[in-house]
């Protein structure tokens, strides 16, 4: 794609340029670039010290230089001065392999090569809280069960409109906004696209709620589970894989209308669950919200077993309707690309080696779970997950070593630095034993 920012800056009045990338860690993080300079960041990448973000260098390694991709050019909504763009890390003439948004570049490459093109949606929901971070933002929210709550949602209108405005000029199609299972949560729903441009606005999503937040005196937190009673933040994702304008998980004549592809694409997500928690459930909170026990409201929402049914949500991945599923697992602090890379990692598994994911449970899990023999679980916490990501060869080999290898490094480093921070939980517990 030719495109010219310079002319598009000129144009559309754009004064800076924000060349943004994400690392392992979720961070965004960017340089702000004037205009006059875009043609030439464009061909040579804006510098950074690799090192500073979480990608696993040490100080001596060279200048790692941000490459903007000029399709992924999203104006601020609320500041059309600024033109925000996705970059490509590259160091030394080549790719820098365990950039998340590399990795999945890549990945959509090789499933495009087998004639694959996955296609998703989001849905990152969030809780709007008290700068402080202390307590949710709005103190009258207190139903029991505050699950699209009118009066809650609309003391927020001004949030709430502002971004989904935004999402209706920028062209992402929104279709629904609510106030969600928790109180002070909430979720905005944009339609599906290519994993490449759903990633990207997730991205940015992100940062535009976080911003927008801010405007209106607030905060906005995606964090797995911020409030211990609450039901945490959730990134469901819905996945078909395409070909061309062909959705190949669609088949009338399939069990609830998903064919055969897509249930082996099913059978390596389930195959691969444990391993997959490590990058869907990246963070120690984020062990607070699966697994956890009944909230406030009755149900955590989040899955707890590796398993699969129709549509109902009390499984890890859901089947809402003929040709797609619903990966619940995934939660807040997930990179928005390392989530579509390793689903696309496991489901390609799934399909080379045909994987079986079985029957498909109906019962309540919540409820009934502990009726299923033999059913796995999901990973008891943030080293539990990563071990399993170790364990994981086929993980690893279609996510790439060099992604592996930092993610695990840096993961287990951050498990380490949690493990040796003393709690009052243990003072309160231990200190008479
Ligand atoms: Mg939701």
């Amino acid at each position: 794609m030719n495109i010219d920012l310079e002319k598009i800056a000129k144009e559309r009045g754009l004064r800076y340029f924000l060349i943004s990338f994400v690392d392992l860690f979720g961070v965004a993080r960017a340089k702000l670039v004037p205009a006059r300079a875009i043609g030439e960041m464009v061909e040579e990448g804006a510098g950074f010290a690799g090192f500073a973000a979480w990608l696993d260098m040490t100080p001596a390694f060279p200048d790692m230089l941000a490459k903007p991709d000029p399709g992924s050019l999203i104006q601020l909504p609320w500041n059309r001065e600024v033109g925000w763009l996705a970059a490509d890390l590259w160091m030394e003439g080549k790719e820098v392999e365990q950039a998340p948004r590399n990795v999945l570049r890549r990945l959509i490459k090789e499933a495009d090569g087998k004639g694959y093109r996955l296609r998703c949606g989001v849905e990152a929901e969030y809780f709007l809280i008290s700068p402080d971070g202390k307590s949710i933002a709005d103190s009258t929210d207190t139903q029991a069960k505050a699950c699209y709550d009118q009066s809650a949602l609309m003391r927020r209108y001004d949030v709430i409109s502002q971004i989904c405005d935004a999402m209706v000029e920028l062209g992402w199609g929104p279709y629904q906004n609510d106030h969600e299972d928790a109180n002070g949560q909430f979720e905005m729903n944009w339609d599906f696209d290519d994993a490449l441009v759903t990633a990207d606005r997730h991205a940015f999503f992100k940062y535009m709620v976080r911003s927008i937040a801010e405007h209106n005196g607030l905060r906005a937190t995606f964090m797995p589970k911020p409030f211990a009673n609450l039901t945490g933040n959730g990134c469901h994702a819905h996945v078909s894989l395409w070909k061309g304008d062909n959705n190949l998980f669609e088949d009338p004549a399939g069990e609830l209308g998903v064919s055969q592809l897509g249930y082996h694409f099913m059978g390596g997500l389930l195959s691969h669950a444990q391993g997959l928690c490590a990058l869907l459930n990246p963070s120690v909170n984020s062990y607070k919200r699966i697994n956890a026990p009944r909230t406030s409201s009755g149900a955590t929402w989040s899955p707890n077993t590796i398993s699969y049914g129709g549509n109902n949500r009390t499984h890890m991945i859901r089947i809402p309707g003929p040709g797609r599923f619903e990966v619940r697992l995934a939660d807040g602090a997930v990179n928005p690309y390392l989530l579509p890379a390793g689903l696309l990692a496991a489901g390609m598994d799934g399909i080379d080696s045909k994987k079986d994911p079985g029957k498909r449970i109906d019962i309540d899990m919540y409820a009934e779970g502990h009726t299923i023999r033999g059913a796995k679980k999901l990973p008891a916490n943030l080293l539990d997950a990563l071990r399993a990501l170790e364990k994981d060869k086929t993980l690893r080999s279609k996510l790439g070593d060099a992604v592996t290898d930092a993610f695990l490094k840096l993961k287990h480093a951050e498990w380490d630095r949690y493990n040796g921070h003393l709690t009052n939980w243990e003072r309160e517990n231990y200190l008479d034993c």
